[in-house]
Parts: C-alpha cells; structure tokens; sequence
C-alpha cells in the first residue's frame, strides 16, 4: 500500500503493508551476515523448516513515534534487542547481536518513515522476527535461521482511546508454566490464547487474565499485557517467576512510579481476591501502552474499578509514559532513540 492510501485518522491494530521489510540469514554454528532492505513481499520456505514443524521461532514488538517537531523516535528499542537475544537462546537459535538487532530496526523505520502516524493517529508497529528457516525432520534446532524486521501503521491496540477495559479471569486455560518458556516471545506461547480470547470477546470483554499454572491463584498476565494493581501508596505487580514476559512497558511503569511517583513498588505474587480488593488496576505492553481496567469478572462475577473511571495513578503513569514516548515531556531516563 501507498503511504497516501494509508487511512491514517482510522488506523486499527491490524496489518497494512508498508514499503520495505530487512532481512538477514545465518547458518547453524555461524555468525549473523549483515542483511538487507528489500521490497515487502513473501518469503519462500521449505515444508520441512523447522519453525513451521516445531514452532522454532521468536517475535518482538516495539513502536517508532512522529514527534510534533517533526523527529521519529523509538522507545528503548536496547531492551528489547537484549530481550531478543535471551529469547534466541531459549529457543536454541543464534543470538542476534545487539548492534545488528537496532541496526536493522532503524534501518526498517528510515526507509518506511512515511508511513509513521502522527502520535495523536498512532505510531508505526516494528515486528522483528527470527526463526529457524532450514530444514530438519527430526526434533532438532535448525541448519538456517532467518532474522526480518517489518513495520506497520497502528491505531490505538484497544479500541475506544483510554476507556477502561473489561477483562475476565479464565479458570480454564493457562499460558505458560513454571519453568516453560513464558518468559521470553517464543511464537508457540501465542497460539494457545487465541481461542481463550476469542470467546471472552465473544462474550463482551476485551481479554482474559490468566492465573498461574501450578496454583491457578495468582495473577500472571493479561494476554500479551503486564498486570498491575494500585492499594494506597503501593503499585503490585507479579514478579517475574519466569513464566511472566518481561515487559520493556512493565519495568519502566515500575521506574516511573518509584522514581517519579514516590511509590512502593512491590514485584511479587498477588492473588485475584487481592487484585479485586485493589483501589486500581491497570495492565501494560508496547502495543496496550497504560489500559486501565474498568472491571475483572471472577468466577461469573463482575467487579467495577473506578466506577469503571479511569485511576488517577493509571492516568498519571499513561500520562507520564506518553509524555516521554510522544516526545512531550522531559526523558529523564535517556529511555528515547532518535531514528
Ligand atoms: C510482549 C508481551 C508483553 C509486554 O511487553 P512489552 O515489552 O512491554 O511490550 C507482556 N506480556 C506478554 C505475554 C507479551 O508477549
């Protein structure tokens, strides 16, 4: 699609597809070749790869920014090279080197920039990818791997700009277990919520709350979002056990309210009877940014936050973040990369 095609005052958080995309190879017990720039377009794979037979692959997410003085910036994107790497580990895949990783992401931001939403329409959605793209029937790691960065215009990722949400606790499903890989993007980790999703939105929410495995009491995360929860003075948020995703969002929320807000921050478990006796709750992720939630139904029950308003510690922590991602406020933290 053209950028003049791009409807950008009613983008979705669904796919539009942009000019170019970054590719890169590597062979099994070998260094990352530089990649290149190339049209957008389809990949060719073989039936035997290993990430279409066993799942062998990884994704990131991140956003750049269009800044009102006319600068295109991204938000930690280091944390997420690290985090890519962790990820590759797990998945017995070649690390991407840090420098090739943020190389690559701005190179795919440059060449696409004219598909970067103003921050009041959105922003451009970069998806890194790395997967295993060499044949192999048996249960093996793979002889060849792929690493791509694409982009894509997105609006707001829930619909209805800083509505509270309605999310519901799912006694029926889990995401990941202890000792899993619910710790890093592992592409497998994803498939499994889609069908918890998708009937909790039939039912009128907008995600589930998934409980942990072993115990199915304490709060572990809202779909791909971190969960948090206000009580006084204290922001509670589940520690990361290591079947939680560690949200670049998560640690900066974290940062922002002890350092910005004078608030306890407690990492640790938190049971739903105690998340529904909390003042606020809220969850976030790149794409989610800061969503307050407006009610959690538990057990066939809905119970109302806020009076299903907005937190004034939720406000206060999406105004501060978005301050600093929209180039609005001071970034204290050096957390931005002008692209
Ligand atoms: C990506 C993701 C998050 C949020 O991480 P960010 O780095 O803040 O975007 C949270 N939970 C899950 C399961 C995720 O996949």
């Amino acid at each position: 699609m053209k950028p003049n095609e791009v409807d950008f005052d009613n983008l979705t958080f669904s796919f539009t597809e942009t000019k170019s995309m970054y590719v890169a190879k590597c062979k099994q017990n070998s260094e990352w070749e530089s990649g290149e720039i190339v049209p957008f377009g389809n990949l060719s794979l073989s039936p035997a790869a290993t990430v279409l037979n066993y799942g062998q692959g990884l994704f990131e997410g991140m956003k750049a920014y269009r800044w009102e003085n006319g600068k295109i910036a991204m938000f930690r994107p280091e944390r997420n090279a690290r985090r890519a790497a962790k990820s590759c580990n797990r998945l017995s895949m070649p690390e991407i080197p840090e420098e090739l990783f943020l190389d690559a992401v701005k190179k795919v931001v440059r060449d696409n920039s004219d598909y970067i939403p103003s921050t009041t329409q959105g922003a451009l959605y970069v998806r890194p990818i790395i997967f295993g793209s060499g044949e192999g029937v048996g249960v093996a790691p793979s002889t060849e791997y792929m690493f791509i960065v694409y982009v894509s215009p997105v609006g707001p990722y829930f619909k209805g700009k800083l509505k509270p949400i309605k999310l519901v606790v799912t006694n029926d499903y889990h995401r990941a277990p202890l000792k899993g890989t619910g710790g890093v993007k592992a592409i497998g980790n994803y498939v499994p919520g889609m069908l918890p999703s998708g009937l909790a939105k039939k039912d009128g929410y907008a995600e589930v709350i998934y409980l942990d495995a072993a115990e199915e009491k304490y709060i572990e995360e809202v779909g791909a979002a971190n969960f948090f929860a206000v009580k006084g003075k204290n922001l509670i948020t589940p520690e990361l056990t290591g079947s939680i995703l560690p949200g670049v969002t998560r640690e900066s929320v974290i940062k922002l309210a002890r350092d910005k807000m004078g608030m306890e921050v407690e990492e640790r478990r938190i049971s739903v009877e105690e998340a529904l006796e909390a003042d606020e709750v809220f969850c976030a992720g790149t794409a989610a940014i800061v969503a307050p939630i407006g009610s959690i139904n538990y057990k066939g029950e809905d119970l109302t936050f806020c009076d299903g308003e907005i937190g004034e510690v939720t406000n206060e922590l999406y105004n501060y973040l978005t301050g600093i991602q929209f180039g609005k406020s001071k970034d204290d933290f050096g957390w931005m990369t002008e692209i």
